[in-house]
C-alpha cells in the first residue's frame, strides 16, 4: 500500500531520517492491519536500536552550533510550523481517511478531532515560537542578571495508537517551536499517519534531521529511545506499566528529563440538580468517544441516589441507540476496537464485572462477525473494589455508580491511583468550587467533558503521569532555563 504522498515510497524505505525515507538496518518488516476488516493493509519496515542510533545522530547534527536549525530565527521556526499546518489542512480528507483505515476510528472523529484540532495546535505553537522570552532579574550587588530559555536538545517521543495524529502534533509542535529536534516512534499498530506527516514536514521546509521518525516496536525501538545517551528528554504517552519502564531507562542512562501521560479512570459526578437530558448525553460521549479508547474517558459515572435508577435506564437507552459500524460511514458513532488483543482484553474485563456482581444492562459481546467491534456496554451497581470500577478498560464500557453526599463522592473520586481528569454536573456553584478544589486531577470539567484546546494544558497527577502538554506549560516542558549573571560596573 502507498500512504499517498508523492515523497513516501510505496514499499520499503519507510524510516524517516534526515528528511529521507530510508530502509531499516535489519530489513525486517511488520504488518499493519485495518481493525474494521482484520485485513493487512501495509508492511512497514521495522526500526530498532541501529535505526534509532542513526536517527539520534541526525537529530544531534541538526542542533550543532551554526546549523540551519540552530541558527534559524525563532520567527522562521514559527513560519515553518504554520506551513505544516497549511499542508495538513490541504490534505485533511486524505489524512483522516488514512487514519480511519489504520486505527478504526470514525471518519467524523478523525477529520474533526484528530486532523483539524491538530492543525489548530500547530498554529498555536507557531505563534509561540518568537514569544518565548526570559527575564531580567534585579539581583543583589553590582551584577546584571538575565535568563535564557534554551532548547532541551534531542527529544525522544513515544506515542500510542488511540490518537496517533494529535499525540504526534501535541509533542512535535512545542518541541519545534522551542528549537529542539525530535526522534519519534509511532505505535507499531498505527504508523501510517506519522509517515504521511513526515512527508509534509519535509515539504514544509524543515531542515534535515529536525524531525526523524522510526516506526517499530516498544521493547526494541522504544527502549532504544528511552535509554539513548544523546537524547535529553523523553515524552511518552501510553500505559502506566511502560511509563514506569521508560522512567527507569531514562534514569539509568543519562537522567533524562521526562514527560509521562499515562492512564486514567476519570470520575464524573452527577448531582440531582443537573439537567438530566444534557448530562446523560455528555456522560455517554465522555465514555464512548473513540470507542472508549481514551485515557481521559469518563469511566466512573457517579450519580446521586435520587436520580440513579432513571439515569441508569436512560443511559442504557442511549447506548442501545449508538450506531456501531463502518468507520468510513458518516453516520457511524463507534468503529471497532484497535485489534484482537484489545478486543479480547475488554471482553475479559466485562466478564469480570459480571462475575464480581455488577449489573450488566446491555452490550457485553461482539458486534457483527467481522472486525473487532464490541457492543456499547453499560453496567450499574459498580463499586471501586471491582476490576471494572478500578482498572482502565479502554473500551466501550460505561460503569455507573451511586452516591449520596458531596464528601462521600469526593472520597470515592480520589480513591483511584489515577488522576488525569474529573468532571462535575450540577447547577450549584458551591458544589462546583468544593469539588474542583478537592478532587485530585490534572483537569476538571464543569458541566462539560473532553474539552481540550491548544491553549489549555493537559496532563495527570498521581499515576496518570507527570508534566503537561499543550498551552503555555508545554513551552516550559521543552525549554531549560539558563541564568546569565554579569559583573556590572555599578548599579543602574
Ligand atoms: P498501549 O497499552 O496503549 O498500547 P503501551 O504503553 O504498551 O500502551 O504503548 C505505548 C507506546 O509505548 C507505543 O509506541 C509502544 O510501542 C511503546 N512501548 C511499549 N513498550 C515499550 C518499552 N519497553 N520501551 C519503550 N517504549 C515502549
Amino acid at each position: 500500500m502507498n500512504v499517498g504522498h508523492k515523497d513516501v515510497p510505496a514499499v520499503g524505505k519507510l524510516i524517516f531520517i534526515n528528511n529521507e525515507f530510508v530502509s531499516s538496518t535489519s530489513g525486517k518488516l511488520f504488518s499493519v492491519s485495518n481493525p474494521a476488516t482484520e485485513e493487512n493493509i501495509a508492511d512497514i519496515e521495522e526500526g530498532d536500536k541501529a535505526d534509532v542510533d542513526k536517527a539520534v545522530a541526525a537529530a544531534k547534527g541538526a542542533l550543532e552550533f551554526g546549523s540551519p536549525w540552530q541558527s534559524m530565527d525563532a520567527s522562521k521556526r514559527g513560519r515553518l510550523l504554520d506551513k505544516l499546518a497549511e499542508l495538513m489542512e490541504r490534505d485533511k480528507a486524505y489524512i483522516a481517511s488514512l487514519e480511519v483505515i489504520n486505527s478504526g476510528k470514525t471518519y467524523r472523529e478523525a477529520f474533526f478531532v484528530d486532523v483539524l484540532s491538530s492543525v489548530r495546535v500547530l498554529r498555536y505553537f507557531a505563534g509561540f515560537a518568537d514569544k518565548i522570552s526570559g527575564k531580567t532579574i534585579p539581583i543583589d550587588g553590582e551584577y546584571f542578571c538575565y535568563t535564557r530559555p534554551e532548547p532541551v536538545g534531542v527529544i525522544g517521543q513515544i506515542i500510542p495508537w488511540n490518537f496517533p495524529i494529535p499525540m504526534m502534533v501535541y509533542k512535535i509542535a512545542p518541541a519545534l517551536a522551542c528549537g529542539n529536534t525530535v526522534v519519534l516512534k509511532p505505535a507499531e499498530q498505527t504508523p501510517l499517519s506519522a509517515l504521511y506527516l513526515a512527508s509534509l514536514i519535509k515539504e514544509a521546509g524543515f531542515p534535515p534531521g529536525v524531525v526523524n521518525i522510526v516506526p517499530g516496536f516498544g521493547p526494541t525501538a522504544g527502549a532504544a529511545i528511552a535509554s539513548h545517551p544523546d537524547i535529553s528528554k523523553v515524552c511518552f504517552t501510553g500505559s502506566v506499566e511502560v511509563g514506569r519502564q521508560v522512567m527507569t531507562m531514562g534514569a539509568q542512562s543519562n537522567l533524562k528529563r521526562l514527560n509521562l501521560e499515562l492512564g486514567g479512570k476519570s470520575p464524573i459526578v452527577v448531582f440531582e440538580d443537573s439537567d438530566m437530558d444534557y448530562t446523560i448525553e455528555k456522560c455517554h460521549h465522555a465514555l464512548f468517544f473513540n470507542a472508549g479508547q481514551c485515557c481521559m474517558a469518563g469511566s466512573r459515572t457517579y450519580v446521586q441516589e435520587d436520580i440513579y435508577d432513571e439515569f441508569v435506564q436512560r443511559s442504557v437507552n442511549r447506548a442501545n441507540t449508538r450506531i456501531v459500524g463502518d468507520p468510513l460511514d458518516p453516520a457511524t458513532e463507534s468503529g471497532p476496537q484497535l485489534d484482537e488483543a484489545q478486543f479480547k482484553k475488554i471482553l475479559a474485563i466485562i466478564e469480570s464485572g459480571v462475575t464480581e456482581g455488577a449489573t450488566l444492562h446491555c452490550g457485553g459481546q461482539r458486534h457483527g462477525d467481522r472486525g473487532y467491534y464490541i457492543k456499547p456496554t453499560v453496567f450499574s451497581d459498580v463499586t471501586e473494589d471491582m476490576r471494572i470500577g478500578r482498572d482502565e478498560i479502554f473500551g466501550p464500557v460505561q460503569c455507573i455508580m451511586k452516591f449520596k453526599t458531596l464528601d462521600e463522592v469526593i472520597a470515592k473520586a480520589n480513591s483511584s491511583d489515577y488522576g488525569i481528569a474529573a468532571a462535575i454536573f450540577t447547577s450549584d456553584i458551591d458544589k462546583i468550587m468544593l469539588f474542583s478544589s478537592r478532587v485530585k486531577a490534572g483537569t476538571v470539567w464543569v458541566n462539560c467533558y473532553n474539552w481540550l484546546t491548544p491553549q489549555t494544558s493537559f496532563g495527570g497527577v498521581k499515576q496518570s503521569g507527570m508534566g503537561r502538554e499543550l498551552g503555555e506549560c508545554a513551552i516550559r516542558e521543552y525549554t531549560e532555563v539558563k541564568t546569565v549573571t554579569m559583573k556590572a560596573p555599578a548599579k543602574v
